[in-house]
């Protein structure tokens, strides 16, 4: 599909708008998502409970909770931190889903973009070089967004035990701040119960 079109479709407009700009690495996610979602569709039923599991938590996680409507805070997205671009999104139902993985070399960093990149990041990037890299970031953006789907990732059905779901549980104070933490997560130190801030914090003035 062309770019334009993509960009000027309500599902990315929802996603740039949550992520707080367009990127590179939005449009993977973007087209990661769409992608799972598709696969989806043509092998399960619609009305089933999506979880998301991604590899990383770089801009492209943003899309891929827009448009599957699998959020942080309602449990059913779960981050492990690989460092990969890959996404699992499955049914709750069935435990029946699909990994959505980039294949190698489909992003490859451009030399001229990457080192414009960590200018502006470090903030020593003048008028013209700060222009430039806006320009090349969006041109990357549209070419991710226009790359054959075949060329961009690989699918795979999976299998897998669902992830429980998010657990309501009492608050008890913990004893060393006493600010109310889940009861499950405090920690027993000295034969107090601690949450796991102030467990940190004890052990590192330990050393
Ligand atoms: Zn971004
Ligand atoms: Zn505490």
């Amino acid at each position: 599909m062309n770019a334009d079109t993509i960009m000027q479709g309500e599902d990315f407009k929802r996603c740039a708008a949550f992520h707080g700009h367009v990127c590179p690495g939005l449009s993977l996610g973007y087209r990661a998502a769409a992608a799972a979602m598709a696969w989806l569709r043509q092998n399960r039923s619609a009305d089933e409970e999506l979880v998301a599991v991604v590899e990383t938590d770089a801009c492209s996680a943003d899309a891929v909770q827009v448009l599957t409507g699998c959020t942080f805070g309602k449990g059913n997205f779960i981050h492990k931190d690989y460092g990969k671009m890959a996404l699992t999104l499955f049914s709750r139902t069935s435990g029946e889903g699909v990994r959505v993985v980039m294949r190698p070399g489909a992003f490859a960093p451009d030399a001229a973009h990457f080192a414009l990149l960590q200018k502006v990041i470090r903030g020593d990037a003048d008028a013209d070089e700060r222009q430039r890299f806006e320009e090349l970031h969006l041109e990357r953006s549209r070419e991710m967004l226009e790359m054959p789907e075949e060329r961009l990732f690989m699918l795979s059905p999976v299998a897998m035990a669902p992830p429980p779901k998010a657990r309501i549980d009492k608050s008890l104070p913990c004893a060393c701040c006493g600010e109310p933490t889940m009861a499950s997560k405090l920690q027993s130190i000295d034969g107090r119960q601690v949450c796991r801030g102030c467990l940190a914090d004890q052990v590192a003035a330990r050393g």
